[in-house]
């Protein structure tokens, strides 16, 4: 089996690295940016961390890099799974707490307005299966799951939010999307785990709340997939 990770910034992979001792593959992109580490688990399970990469000094964020990375991971590794870990804001107001981890059941773009409810506009919001196991698996592991809505912003405008409540999506992050349709493209199952850094219907500015709360959320992602793993090599 073949478990390929997607994430967008070494600090929401980096505990999970130390976790498993996954070691880098130099240059295995190359031209591209993005980088691979790679683990044996077994006999039979090859482990690959996938990270976009930097670019102008900063870990690469945002649907553009993920979608490029994922590409490049699915034709040269030929993933059975892909997962993409990583962060998100969430809502109290449904029930959700910092550092909670989930599991997407459904995901989508919120800020992709193309107005008329008709193919355009159906394409736009994307709306891409996950892998058929999400639901058994956070059943077994007794996770949260929630509808992933990605866009390329961290703040949230009014529409964005309009589109979110109205497709009553629950996780919102920057990457689960973009994978997800690389994905679907490829015919690759993808499991989305989000760990909340911040709450957007609380008060606190986004951009401090997710920094303070970085480290603690990632913590939080690497135990979940560890356990996954565990689960997953069953
Ligand atoms: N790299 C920057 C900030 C990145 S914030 C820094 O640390 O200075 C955005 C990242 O966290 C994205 O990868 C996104 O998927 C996730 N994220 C966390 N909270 C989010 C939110 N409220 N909205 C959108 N993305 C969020």
């Amino acid at each position: 089996m073949n478990i390929t990770f997607v994430v967008a910034m070494m600090a929401e992979a980096q505990p999970f690295i130390d976790n498993f001792g996954v070691k880098e593959v130099p240059d295995f992109f190359d031209p591209l940016p993005s980088k691979l580490y790679h683990a044996r688990l077994g006999r039979a399970t090859d482990l690959y961390v996938v990270l976009n990469g930097q670019q102008h000094g900063s870990d690469l964020i945002g649907c553009e890099s993920a979608s490029v990375a994922t590409q490049a991971a699915i034709q040269k590794l030929h993933p059975d799974l892909v997962i993409n870990s990583g962060t998100c804001g969430a809502f109290k107001s449904n029930g959700a707490d910092i550092a909670r981890v989930y599991l997407g059941n459904a995901v989508m773009f919120h800020d992709r307005r193309v107005p008329g409810d008709d193919e355009w506009g159906t394409q736009a919001l994307g709306n891409y299966d996950v892998w058929s196991g999400t639901e058994a698996l956070a059943k077994k592991l007794d996770l949260p799951m929630g509808k992933v809505t990605t866009g390329s912003s961290l703040d949230m405008q009014p529409c964005d939010l309009q589109i979110i409540k109205e497709n009553k999506g629950e996780l919102k992050d920057m990457e689960g999307a973009a994978v997800a349709f690389v994905c679907s493209l490829y015919h690759v199952p993808v499991l989305l785990v989000k760990s909340v850094t911040d709450l957007c219907d609380s008060s606190a500015e986004t951009y401090d709340e997710f920094k303070r709360n970085l480290a603690r959320a990632s913590e939080e992602l690497c135990k979940v997939n560890v356990r996954i793993i565990e689960e997953l090599l069953q």
